[in-house]
C-alpha cells in the first residue's frame, strides 16, 4: 500500500510540475515526506530513509561555524578553493573516483557532482550554468570559487595569503536533513516516464525517431566497451536530410549550462588512448564518455530535465552559458565531433546524439528496451513534427 501511495503522490507531483510550465525553477518539488502529507509513512518513512544508500559523512559539528577558512589559489585569473578542507569544516564529505573521473560531495544538505575535465556542476541533480571545472592535484581537489557562490550559495569573503574565509549559510542545520527527494526514476512505470517527457519536441525539425535499435539507448557500443546512452539522429533514418548545416534546436525552454564553443577536435592518438583505456577497464568511464561526445550543448529545463546535444559541428550565435533559450531555438549544427570520423576530419558519420537526463540519470535507466522504445515513440510522436 505504501509503495502505491507513494507512486501516486510522486506522479501527481510530476504532473503538477509539468502543468506549471517553464517557470525559472520548479526543482524544489514537494516530494520530501517531511513536507508532503501524502507521502508521510510514519515508521515506514523512517525505515526507508534509513535504508537509502547515502554515503557516510563525518560527524556534523555541534554548532554551525559562522565561517570557514580554507586554502585558496588563483590560476589563470580564476580563484580556486580546496574542496576537502571546506567540506570537513562543516561536516560534509567528498569522494573522488580517479578511474571514473568523477567527484561527488555532500555539503550543506546538498549533493554536488563534477566530471573531471568538464565545466559542469550538478547540484542535487540539476546542472548549474557556469564553469566549475575542478583541478585534481594528488589528494587535493580545487574547485572554482563559483562553486561557493552558485553551488553552496554562501557569500564569499576576503581572500588573503593563500586562504579564503567563507561565510557559512545554514550548513549545519541543512546537513542534518535528509537529501531532498527527487522523482525516483526507479519507481516510475514507462507510462509515467513518457508523461514526464511528453512536453519535449524533436531536436531536429521534422525528424522522426529512428527505428534502428542501434540508434536507441541501451544498444552496445563495443568500441568503448559500453552501451549507448542516447538517441541518434541520422540521415536516412529520420525522414529528413541531415548535414553539417542541419540546425539542432532546443526541445523545451531552458537555460544553457554548457556550450563548447571553443572545442578543438582531439588528435587521433588521443582518442585511441581513451578507447584503449576503455578496453583495459571493460567500460567507459564518465570522463572519457564526456570527451567522446565531442562538441556539446547542454540545456537544463524545469523538473530536473536535462537535454544534451552531442557531436555538434558548431554552436549557434547567442548560445552561451547562462543564456535562456526557447523551445525550437537553434542551439547549434549537426556534426561528427568526437567520433572517429570527426578526428579523421571527414564528413562521414554526421549525426546528432541526444541524451535526456532526469535529475542526472538517463531517463531509460530502469526501463526494458521495449519500454524505452514505447516511451520514445510517445515522446516523438508524428503529430509533433
Ligand atoms: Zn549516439
Amino acid at each position: 500500500m505504501y509503495a502505491i501511495g507513494m507512486r501516486v503522490a510522486l506522479v501527481g507531483a510530476l504532473c503538477a510540475a509539468l502543468v506549471s510550465g517553464c517557470a525559472q525553477e520548479t526543482t524544489e518539488m514537494p516530494l520530501d515526506p517531511a513536507t508532503n502529507p501524502g507521502m508521510s509513512g510514519g515508521e515506514s518513512a523512517v525505515k526507508q530513509r534509513a535504508e537509502r544508500p547515502i554515503e557516510p559523512r563525518p560527524e556534523v559539528p555541534s554548532r554551525p561555524p559562522a565561517a570557514v577558512d580554507v586554502p585558496a589559489k588563483a590560476v589563470n585569473g580564476t580563484l580556486y578553493v580546496a574542496l576537502r578542507p571546506l567540506a570537513d569544516q562543516v561536516g560534509g564529505s567528498v569522494a573522488h573516483d580517479p578511474v571514473e573521473g568523477t567527484i561527488e560531495a555532500a555539503i550543506g544538505g546538498h549533493r554536488f557532482s563534477w566530471i573531471v575535465g568538464a565545466p559542469v556542476l550538478s547540484r542535487d541533480g540539476v546542472f548549474l550554468p557556469g564553469d566549475f571545472t575542478p583541478v585534481v592535484e594528488g589528494k587535493e581537489i580545487w574547485v572554482p570559487l563559483a562553486f561557493v557562490r552558485d553551488g553552496l550559495r554562501w557569500p564569499a569573503q576576503t581572500a588573503e595569503g593563500g586562504r579564503i574565509r567563507l561565510a557559512v549559510q545554514n550548513a549545519t542545520v541543512e546537513a542534518a536533513k535528509p537529501q531532498p527527494n527527487r522523482p525516483a526514476l526507479a519507481t516510475l512505470r514507462a507510462a509515467d516516464v513518457a508523461a514526464y517527457l511528453q512536453h519535449l519536441s524533436p531536436p531536429i525539425r521534422g525528424a522522426r525517431l529512428s527505428s534502428r535499435a542501434s540508434h536507441l539507448p541501451g544498444a552496445p557500443r563495443s568500441y568503448r566497451e559500453g552501451v549507448h546512452e542516447g538517441i541518434d539522429w541520422y540521415s536516412g533514418y529520420t525522414g529528413v536530410a541531415i548535414t553539417r548545416s542541419t540546425p539542432v534546436v532546443a526541445m523545451a525552454d531552458g537555460v544553457v549550462v554548457r556550450a563548447d564553443r571553443a572545442y578543438r577536435e582531439m588528435p587521433k592518438a588521443e582518442r585511441d588512448r581513451l578507447l584503449a583505456e576503455c578496453r583495459r577497464l571493460g567500460r567507459t568511464p564518465a570522463h572519457i564518455l564526456d570527451r567522446l561526445r565531442g562538441r556539446t550543448v547542454w540545456v537544463q529545463h524545469d523538473g530536473g530535465l536535462l537535454t544534451r546535444y552531442a557531436h555538434l559541428s558548431a554552436v549557434a550565435d547567442g548560445i552561451d552559458v547562462g543564456a535562456r533559450v526557447k523551445r525550437g531555438q537553434v542551439l547549434g549544427y549537426v556534426g561528427n565531433s568526437g567520433t572517429s570520423s570527426g578526428v579523421a576530419g571527414t564528413d562521414e558519420d554526421l549525426h546528432l546524439h541526444l541524451d535526456i537526463l532526469v535529475y542526472g540519470e538517463p531517463f531509460w535507466k530502469y526501463l526494458r528496451s521495449d519500454e524505452i522504445r514505447l516511451v520514445l515513440e510517445a515522446v516523438f510522436s508524428p503529430e509533433k513534427r
